[in-house]
This record gives structure tokens, C-alpha cells and sequence, in this order.
């Protein structure tokens, strides 16, 4: 088995692997041949692993300015699938896939669903976005091939994804962490015990979660919650998965994928165990094989073997897009640290809001959390002011001795912020019409 197989191994394997990869795309894709001529490279010249950093990077301007099809290395009568980036933020970025593609991605994801402690027989709740997104239809073959049953019930509707719960009793439940929550929430809310259902296993994903969130969510549920992380770009959910036993970081799928990890500024390698952006070359893919693509993602890597016995490279968790990195006067921070102290305040629900201010010339940060409900119940109108007041002292001090953070804290009563039903919205930034968010506050 390729997961724990000696490192010498796995690396030959890639090798070999990557330099047909070049090879291709060289033959079939005008766009890499001419920025390999560019650099004096040739396929000849990968001979070794290490080989690859003579390559130059792929971005997400790239593909969009490739928009649709021009990245692709095989005809349009060989694609069976495209999939597509939302292009919120510009052109979407176009992905499409061979019948070998489709099959090798729901071989990875089967994989990843039996690393997380999923097994044939299981029943799969897969509230991913089913669509152009990847998600859902990702972790729907990965879930047929291994066996599963799967419920392509798709993101949104909370009521009838609580009412399937109930009735089909599914093991596994697929979606993003936030989604999770407010499922869960909402069972509470109409009598339910979000501890008692069928479920055994969480794979959650498409969106940063510190693992303070993973205990919020494994407590109410009572279940595993394990990690999933994948880009269309890449292939889509499934690059790597956090296993059942260990927990502590997600095996890539280094038969498909080669890692690397640079410094997003100077563009040179980190050491392992340091943190920068993610960049992947697809070993396998035969429509749209990417060479060196810049994640944006920020993490480290390790290839100290497992305690589930893997020996693939794991990656840690996500702390976050360098897009969504805060910088403000001069200290950068991403959301994923703020909830990382945050979600530790026993007071305060599992949501939370970043709002960026700027006052005349100055910005300023806002975090908008939500007191817990129960606590919300039991403390008399009286009492609440003052309660209020000391929790958000305690916060502020938080953030600024851990985040080094001076940022105004504002409490809300429970179920007021946004509830997710797909990726989370962490950051509101009001910098540009400067105008402050109409929600409540209670201080
Ligand atoms: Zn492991």
C-alpha cells in the first residue's frame, strides 16, 4: 500500500510520474511550453524530485486568463466533466476532467472517506454544495467507490437535512464545519439531542477551522471530526484527509499530488515544519494537469510517519488564504488564529465575525461574537449588563495579549450572527464605504 510504503518509494513513484506530467504538457499545453522556454527548461531537465523548483509557478490569473479551456491538455470530446470556481472575485476558474480524472478522484476520495474512519456499509450525509463547486459531487463518487451509501441531499435546507438524520440514519456527515453547527443548533432548537443520532464521523472541510472548533463540534455531536481539504484547481476535495487515529495533520495523497511549501514573498522553499503557501503539481491528471499552483493556502508540512501508520507528507491544517489575512497598523493575523484563543471563552458560542473599520484614517478591527445561549438563559436582566461588560474585557484582553490585537468586542445575543449553510463569512471589511454592520449589539 502506497500510504505506507517507504518514503523512497513513494518519492521513485512521483518521480517518475512527474516528469511524464512535464513531458505532457510540454507536447500539449502552448501556455506551459512557452513559459519553460522562457526559464531554458526542457523535460530533460527533471531529472529529481527537487527538479521542480526550477519550474515556473501557476496562478489563478493564469487560469483565468486561460478562461475557459486553454490550460487543458487533452480535446474537448475527451472531457466528461467541468466543474467551476464561483467568480465572485473576477472570471470563474474553469476545471474539467477525463473519465480516467473522474475515476481517479473518487479512488482519492474513497480513500480519504477510509481514512477518516469511514468503511463500506456506512451511510454518508454529503451537505456539499452540489454543482459547478467540487464538493458535492466529490465526495459523492469518492463515497460510492468505496461502498458507501450515499444521500446526495446537497448543501442548505437545515430542517430536512435533520429530518434525514433522523429517519435514514446515516454514520458519516459531510459539510463545512460551520454548516455542522448550525445543524446541530438547530436540533437543539427543536428538541433534539445532537448527541444521540446515528452519526459517528464528521468530514468537514472547504473552509479554515481551528481545532478549538473541532472540539465545539466532536462535543456536540459526539462524534470525530476530521479534517478534508482539497481545490478545484487541484483536483477538488480529497488532496489530503486528516485520519481517525492521529488527528494531527492530513495525509496529501502524494500518489497524485507532489507538496511544496514556499515563502509567498520571496517564492523560495521553506523547511519543513515552517509555514507558507501550499503549491501542488498534479502527477496523474490527464485534462488539466497544473505544474506548481500557488494555493494562496497557508500551512506546514511534515513527513514524520504517523501514528495510524501512513507515511505520506501530512500537511497541518489551513490557517488561512493569504487573501484573508488581516493587516492592520502593521499586525498581520488571520481569522483562523482569532477563533483559535475565541471559541476557548466558555461564554461564547461557536460564532463569530471580523468587521474591518476605517475611522477617518484609521483602521480598526471589530469582533463580533455571540454569548452562549444556556448563559443567556440563566442570567437575570440585572445581571446581564455587568456580565456582559466583564466578558468583554476578558476578550479584548485575549486578543490583545495573543493576537496582539487591540480590537473593539461586540456581543451579540444568541442566533444573531449569520448562520452558514456552506463556507462561512469570518471577515465583513467595511473599509471601502466605511459604514458600520446593522446587526444588534448588546453592548
Ligand atoms: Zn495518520
Amino acid at each position: 500500500m502506497i500510504e505506507s510504503a517507504d518514503r523512497s518509494i513513494i518519492q521513485h513513484r512521483q518521480l517518475q510520474d512527474l516528469k511524464h506530467t512535464i513531458n505532457r504538457v510540454y507536447q500539449n499545453v502552448p501556455f506551459y511550453k512557452k513559459r519553460f522556454l522562457e526559464q531554458n527548461i526542457t523535460p530533460q531537465n527533471i531529472q529529481c524530485l527537487e527538479d521542480v523548483q526550477k519550474l515556473p509557478f501557476t496562478t489563478k490569473k493564469d487560469l483565468r486568463d486561460h478562461y475557459p479551456f486553454s490550460l487543458f491538455a487533452v480535446e474537448q470530446k475527451e472531457l466528461v466533466r467541468l466543474h467551476a470556481s464561483s467568480g465572485t472575485s473576477g472570471k470563474p476558474t474553469v476545471v474539467g476532467y477525463t473519465k480516467k480524472d473522474i475515476e481517479d478522484w473518487a479512488a482519492i476520495v474513497a480513500r480519504a472517506i477510509l481514512i477518516a474512519g469511514g468503511k463500506p456499509g456506512d451511510m454518508l450525509q454529503n451537505a456539499y454544495g452540489y454543482g459547478l463547486f467540487t464538493g458535492g459531487l466529490g465526495l459523492h463518487y469518492g463515497g460510492e467507490n468505496l461502498g458507501v451509501t450515499v444521500i446526495p441531499i446537497s448543501g442548505g435546507n437545515t430542517d430536512r437535512q435533520i429530518q434525514i438524520i433522523q429517519d435514514f440514519q446515516p454514520t458519516i456527515l459531510c459539510s463545512t464545519p460551520s454548516y455542522a453547527i448550525n445543524i446541530g443548533e438547530k436540533m437543539i432548537e427543536q428538541g433534539m439531542n445532537p448527541r444521540e443520532t446515528s452519526l459517528k464521523i464528521g468530514i468537514f472541510g472547504a473552509e479554515p477551522w481551528s481545532d478549538e472548533m473541532r472540539r465545539k463540534i466532536e462535543e456536540l455531536f459526539q462524534i470525530k471530526a476530521c479534517d478534508i481539504y482539497g481545490l478545484s484547481e487541484v483536483v477538488g476535495p480529497g488532496v489530503a484527509m486528516e485520519c481517525y487515529e492521529g488527528q494531527n495533520g492530513l495525509h496529501i495523497a502524494e500518489d497524485h499530488f507532489l507538496v511544496e511549501v514556499i515563502d509567498p514573498e520571496t517564492l523560495k522553499p521553506v523547511p519543513e515544519g515552517t509555514e507558507g503557501e501550499l503549491v501542488f503539481t498534479s502527477l496523474k491528471k490527464e485534462a488539466l494537469p497544473i505544474i506548481r499552483y500557488r494555493t494562496g493556502d497557508i500551512a506546514s508540512i511534515s513527513t514524520e510517519k504517523c501514528i495510524c501508520g501512513r507515511t505520506t507528507t501530512r500537511m497541518s491544517r489551513i490557517k488561512g488564504r493569504i487573501d484573508d489575512m488581516i493587516i492592520i497598523r502593521g499586525v498581520n493575523i488571520f481569522p483562523s488564529e482569532i477563533e483559535h484563543h475565541l471559541i476557548k471563552i466558555k461564554e461564547i458560542a461557536p460564532h463569530y465575525q471580523v468587521h474591518l473599520l476605517r475611522n477617518s484614517s484609521l483602521d480598526e478591527i471589530e469582533l463580533h461574537v455571540e454569548i452562549n445561549e444556556e448563559l443567556f438563559q440563566q442570567t437575570s436582566q440585572n445581571l446581564l449588563h455587568p456580565m456582559i461588560t466583564t466578558l468583554q474585557a476578558e476578550i479584548y484582553e485575549k486578543m490583545k495579549s495573543n493576537c496582539l490585537m487591540s480590537m473593539n468586542i461586540k456581543i451579540h445575543p444568541p442566533k444573531e450572527l449569520p448562520r452558514s449553510e456552506g463556507k462561512a463569512i469570518r471577515i465583513v471589511d467595511h473599509r471601502k464605504k466605511c459604514m458600520k454592520g446593522d446587526q444588534h449589539e448588546l453592548c
